[in-house]
């Protein structure tokens, strides 16, 4: 089975649909989405209607939770606030339902766990390494069988691991390792580097492959003024911070 895992799409679809279109060039059997599938850009509906038609199996980010009302937007800095509310508008009734619905995390086929922050904290960030480390600690002790978890949240690349390996395109995991993987994030990229980030994980190869890709972010952001929406969402796409 050859998994796409992707992340915070954040409702950018030139992003969303070069992935899609790689996805299909690697003969994906199956994809998975670590939530944040909307906030900041201005394609939300369109997002959801590809991600649901390509049946994407999702979790919910803080950027669903808070759309939906399960949160409070009072927590997020104002460029996100304003995205919120303008995301808020443009999502029809059964969207924001089926948004409501996505479970926090998820185990998919007894083989990995997806969490959107960290294994029993949706909210987490993992930047650190004592972080990560009490969090591959949790993922041992708290989800038996399971040494793989995929995490987003950070919007960028990441792998921590026991024991430690280095982070390249190209990842051979070893059987009894543990793994915290971070795919990077389809819509936004905060690593420095623009471009959709995402990877593909053959699970019988135990094979994890990093993919990056560039689309034409320039027109997420004529998107983003022709929206109103705060200028510095598409400032940073060219840059990817
Ligand atoms: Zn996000």
């Amino acid at each position: 089975m050859k998994y796409a895992i992707i992340s915070d799409v954040h409702g950018n679809l030139e992003a969303l649909e070069a992935v899609i279109a790689d996805m299909r060039d690697q003969h994906v059997d199956k994809a998975v989405c670590l939530g944040d599938l909307v906030g900041y850009y201005p394609n939300p509906a369109e997002c959801l209607r590809a991600i649901r038609s390509w049946s994407i199996q999702c979790i919910g980010g803080n950027h669903d939770r808070a759309v939906t009302g399960k949160i409070p937007l009072e927590d997020f800095n104002p460029a996100a606030r304003e995205a919120l509310y303008w995301t808020r508008e443009h999502l029809g009734e059964d969207d924001l339902r089926w948004l409501a619905s996505l479970p926090e995390e998820l185990v998919v086929d007894g083989c990995f766990l997806m969490v959107h922050g960290a294994p029993g904290d949706p909210d987490a960030y993992l930047f650190l390494a004592d972080e990560a480390e009490l969090a591959l600690q949790i993922l041992a002790e708290r989800y038996s069988g399971i040494r793989l978890c995929f995490y987003g949240h950070t919007h960028q690349r990441a792998v921590w691991s026991w024991p430690s390996c280095s982070l390249g395109d190209e990842i051979h995991l070893e059987q009894h390792g543990l793994y915290l993987i971070n795919p990077g994030s389809v819509g936004q990229a905060r690593d420095g580097i623009p471009g959709a980030s995402y990877l593909t994980f053959d699970a019988e190869a135990g094979q994890i492959n990093f993919r990056r890709l560039a689309y034409p972010y320039h027109v997420t952001q004529q998107k983003v003024r022709g929206a109103g929406l705060p200028l510095l969402l598409a400032e940073r796409l060219a840059v990817g911070v």
